[in-house]
């Protein structure tokens, strides 16, 4: 179909950076294997806060020429992985940053928080529709951490896995596709209490000032609930590794810890883990599939 590979798998994020921190190993993975590797991103992340001090005027209180400036991290950060289809919904800068929940800039009229789901939802059934992604992988219904981007992010994901089924739909989108598989990005509790436990064996080894703690990482759930794991070849680690750097005006790299602009050193987790939210899982209940095209037909 359309010359596109067997596999196709689909990524809807918030910001640029997300899919790096969240997705980074299994997207280079899949990519490397020859799955159509495709990446929507929702917003240019242009509230985020800037690390590098010599970047600080890029922010939105001064410049704010941040979205820019993050289209091109996210192309560095795209190389880094292999992945040579990312798109913004709606064309790069159709929907600005909304900024952490209760910040004014949530109802901005541009702001992503504002977007009426349904019509920010056609912009990605007409990529559905086009690439005919078997795999969805977005956020959890709390966008893992209740930012109001990762939020909207999931809600207009979701529907558009909808709306790009129905047969009625919208045929000037294309013609209709039913995503086999959707994910959720999730990290299992166990992981993060060992690698919080890692990081505090080494403190003073880490270059940041101060921990993150647990609470900070996004989509944390029972060990139960994960239903995939993608252990990733070190390459693929790696590849995670410099696609995060790319991003440098929001991460700070350093080994297997990390920090955001807060300048909390965390745990850079080397395994990706989800939640099969919807679909038939492809390995026996009670057991983790490693594939995330595990029983999807080609
Ligand atoms: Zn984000």
């Amino acid at each position: 179909m359309n010359g596109l590979p067997a596999r196709r798998l689909l990524l809807v994020h918030a910001h640029p950076d997300d899919e790096s921190i969240n997705n980074g190993a299994t997207m280079a993975k899949y990519a490397a294997e020859g799955v159509h590797v495709a990446l929507v991103t929702c917003t240019l992340g242009e509230e985020g806060e800037v690390i590098p001090p010599g970047l600080a005027h890029l922010a939105a209180d001064r410049d704010d020429t941040l979205g820019v400036h993050r289209v091109g991290e996210l192309a560095d950060a795209m190389a880094e992985l292999g992945v040579r289809d990312h798109r913004f919904l709606g064309g790069p800068g159709r929907y600005r940053d909304s900024g952490m929940m209760g910040a004014p800039q949530n109802h901005r009229p541009e702001a992503f928080w504002s977007a009426e789901v349904d019509e920010a939802a056609a912009y990605l059934v007409e990529v559905m529709r086009e690439l005919r992604p078997q795999v969805l992988v977005t956020y959890d219904p709390d966008g893992g951490y209740g930012h109001p981007d990762h939020i909207q992010a999931h809600r207009v994901a979701m529907r558009a896995a909808e709306l790009a089924a129905e047969t009625a739909y919208r045929r000037d989108l294309g013609e209709p596709h039913a995503v086999g598989k959707i994910y959720w990005n999730r990290v299992p509790r166990s992981v993060v209490e060992e690698g919080f436990a890692r990081l505090r064996a080494t403190e003073g080894a880490s270059p940041f000032p101060g921990l993150a703690s647990p609470e900070d990482v996004p989509g944390v759930v029972a060990d139960e609930r994960i239903t995939a794991e993608i252990d990733a070849d070190e390459a693929f680690v790696a590849a995670k590794a410099a696609a995060m750097r790319a991003h440098a005006t929001q991460i700070a790299v350093d080994g297997p810890f990390f920090a955001l602009s807060n300048d909390l050193a965390q745990p850079l987790f080397t395994r990706e883990y989800y939640e099969l939210a919807e679909g038939r899982p492809g390995a026996p209940a009670g057991s983790r599939e490693h594939d995330l095209f595990a029983g999807v037909e080609a």
